[in-house]
């Protein structure tokens, strides 16, 4: 496909789908299979993680749902944990982890190790970072994703997908909503305000248009931090609107006024349990992280909008290597130094999550840990590229994602 002036410099599904966002030594590769007659040898290949971001002990898996996309219809068998399970670098006895595995011929899949690896980084990163956050915020606090500007957005629609995934309340992203098949959330923009206050004089117009205008199933939330201070607009929205319409105010002040934000937080708060509007939430949003989020719900917050934290999460860094060869009829294992070679499967304690790693033959029953009970964790999605395997909605991905995060520790592995 050649590029035209009108093109977004982005490749669309079409291009991912048909290889050609890989490297090029791939192609070369496959070229040369091809030319000697080797184009139907059969590989055995594992995703394990290279390294985790900096103090991450586990990570959360996402991306799937698009790697299998990637493979169906392929000459290849695919098995991988469920989409949303935590998964670790090493295993309990310091095991490199397969997250997912794929075999077939190795001509015919070769060319998608790139964007696969893309999609479960990236996924994968977003769903883990996300997934901390609600971690810190505990499960009362409202969490949305804002995140769209801040990427490319031909992929702000999967930065959502993954975000809700992971455990946020709502997205903002209208493309990454229809995805999910969930309402898109958000409160106003100061443009709106700074248009009333210039046109008709008085900017608590924009709070009482807002109201006017939009359905009453729309959240009144009213952006309080645009020309005074927030205690004083945050007491003006709610006399604008009438306390029993308002349902929180948004603070997204200015990083040259903030000082420490929870202080003006706190004060805002006070003011309004003085007036018995204690019920007004407070949602604040930009530059909010792991470190900031805890003190502000401290100081009481009730919800966040988060953007550059969730959007430019750290990616988890996953690489794919052939561990066995098809010889004759059966599997060779063989590795690059620094792999494992051979077929494996992964054990998983129901209770607490530790992991085993074994070759594919061994079977292990109880946690070394807890006793618990252990359960497979590589399981088939495709087989010779047809799925085998429902895929859940993202809704019960997310709830197996808050599920196992009640088992989880922020700073260690299960058994650490
Ligand atoms: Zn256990």
């Amino acid at each position: 496909m050649t590029h035209r002036d009108k093109d977004f410099i982005v490749a669309l599904p079409d291009d991912i789908k048909k290889g050609r966002t890989t490297d090029v030594y791939f192609l070369r590769t496959v070229k040369i299979l091809k030319s000697e007659g080797l184009e139907k040898v059969r590989v055995y290949a594992e995703i394990t993680v290279s390294s985790m971001p900096r103090s991450y002990r586990w990570a959360i898996l996402g991306g799937l749902r698009d790697v299998i996309k990637l493979f169906r219809g392929l000459p290849v068998d695919l098995y991988a944990m469920p989409e949303g399970s935590v998964f670790y670098d090493r295993d309990y006895y310091g095991t490199r982890e397969p997250i997912l595995a794929i075999s077939g011929e190795y001509a015919s899949f070769a060319v998608y190790e790139t964007p696969m690896l893309g999609f479960l980084a990236f996924g994968s990163g977003i769903v883990t970072k996300t997934a901390r956050l609600r971690k810190i915020a505990g499960n009362r606090i409202k969490i949305l994703s804002f995140g769209a500007r801040r990427m490319h957005p031909a992929v702000s629609p999967f930065i959502s997908f993954y975000a809700y995934i992971g455990g946020c309340d709502g997205v903002s992203c209208v493309r990454g909503a229809e995805f999910l098949g969930v309402k898109p959330m958000g409160t106003m923009p100061h443009s709106l305000i700074i248009i009333y206050r210039a046109i008709r004089g008085n900017h608590a117009e924009a709070w009482r248009a807002f109201h006017r205008v939009l359905p009453k199933d729309v959240p009144r939330i009213m952006l309080v931090d645009t020309f005074y201070d927030e205690k004083e607009e945050a007491l003006m929205a709610v006399e604008a609107l009438g306390p029993e319409n308002i349902y929180g105010i948004r603070l997204d002040t200015p990083s040259s006024r903030r000082g420490r934000f929870e202080d003006i937080v706190r004060e805002v708060k006070w003011e309004l349990k003085l007036r018995g509007w204690e019920k007004v939430k407070i949602i604040l949003s930009g530059g909010i992280d792991e470190e900031s989020l805890s003190r502000l719900i401290e100081a009481g917050a009730d919800g966040f909008g988060i953007g550059s934290t969730i959007a430019n999460a750290p990616i988890i860094d996953v690489a794919m290597d052939i561990v066995a060869v098809e010889r004759g009829g059966s599997w060779i294992p063989i590795a690059k130094r620094g792999k494992m070679a051979g077929l494996k499967q992964v054990y998983r304690c129901q209770k607490c999550l530790t992991d085993i790693v074994v070759e594919i033959n061994e079977k292990v029953s109880q946690c070394p840990v807890c006793g618990g009970s252990m359960r497979e964790m590589l399981l088939p999605y495709l087989r010779n590229g047809e799925l085998v395997r429902e895929i859940p909605s993202p809704h019960e991905t997310r709830e197996y994602v808050l599920d196992q995060l009640e088992k989880l520790d922020l700073n260690r592995k299960p058994w650490e």
